[in-house]
């Protein structure tokens, strides 16, 4: 295989990451809500070291830098993610105790008991709520934190439309009770949640895709997996703006049990 080819799965990485890539934040949230969870944690130290897991460019680790005290690594599987991540450090002037690097959630570069705070905004669906509040566990010192945010349903039931569309896409989202049962399981005091004001989605993720929607359609004309992407993520603004009183993103944060 010659080093120029690159199979369909490597092109739709490139072109997902090349969307994204233009985009301030890659999930629903706010530096508001941002500053609201860091509330409900206890204050740290300038030693604290905290975790951005699947911080993608850095939209939230940059807010959260303002909020806490301690170093924060941020960390993403696409190098792409964190060359840009560590960019936007620089130009926040932050960068000498917020530090990207390219690793994946389920590997995660750590020592037991090595860290006061775990963060991770619309990133633990990637291996799952259940199973990152597991894992991730073993990372925090006694009595440290964590704090995320996870798609949960609002009401016991919902249109089937919707409930569809999760269930092929994340079937593990589940009802606020449940996921703070699973938390509790994992082996944290659930200390506080929040459900995630509808401006997280409309003003910080959906309204800016607009434009990057115009520019990416014509820069990739005529493309067929470009043009999937665009309508993909304009039917799940659709889907979102139909249906948000039966779900969204909820804060969940967390303290480490003895
Ligand atoms: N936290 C960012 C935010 O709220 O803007 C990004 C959220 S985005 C929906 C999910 C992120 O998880 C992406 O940046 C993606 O690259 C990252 N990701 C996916 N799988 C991952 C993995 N196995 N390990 C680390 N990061 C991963």
């Amino acid at each position: 295989m010659s080093n120029d080819f690159k199979s369909i799965h490597e092109f739709d990485f490139t072109l997902i990451c090349n969307y994204f890539k233009a985009l301030k934040r890659q999930g629903p949230g706010s530096p508001e809500v941002t500053q609201k969870a860091v509330s409900f944690i206890n204050e740290l130290s300038d030693k604290a070291r905290i975790a951005d897991i699947g911080c993608g460019t850095g939209g939230q680790t940059m807010a959260l830098a303002n909020y806490t005290k301690g170093q924060i690594t941020g960390i993403d599987l696409f190098p792409d993610f964190i060359e840009l991540f560590n960019k936007n450090a620089i130009e926040a002037h932050c960068e000498d105790r917020v530090k990207g690097i390219v690793g994946s959630m389920d590997a995660l570069p750590f020592q037991e008991e090595e860290l006061d705070l775990i963060w991770s905004e619309g990133a633990i669906y990637n291996i799952g709520f259940e199973r990152g509040m597991n894992e991730w566990n073993k990372f925090l010192k006694k009595n440290g934190f964590i704090a995320v945010t996870e798609a949960s349903w609002f009401t016991p039931e919902r249109p089937s439309e919707i409930e569809d569309f999760w269930m092929a896409n994340y079937p593990e989202i589940d009802t606020i009770p449940r996921k703070i049962m699973q938390m509790e399981k994992a082996g944290y005091i659930p200390t506080a949640h929040f459900i995630l004001p509808e401006n997280c989605w409309t003003e910080h993720f959906y309204a800016p895709q607009f434009p990057v929607q115009e520019a990416f359609l014509k820069e990739y004309a005529g493309n067929d997996a470009a043009a999937d992407l665009i309508t993909g993520q304009r039917y799940e603004e659709s889907l979102y703006n139909k249906y948000k009183e039966y779900y969204g993103y909820v804060f969940y944060i967390g303290q480490k049990r003895d």
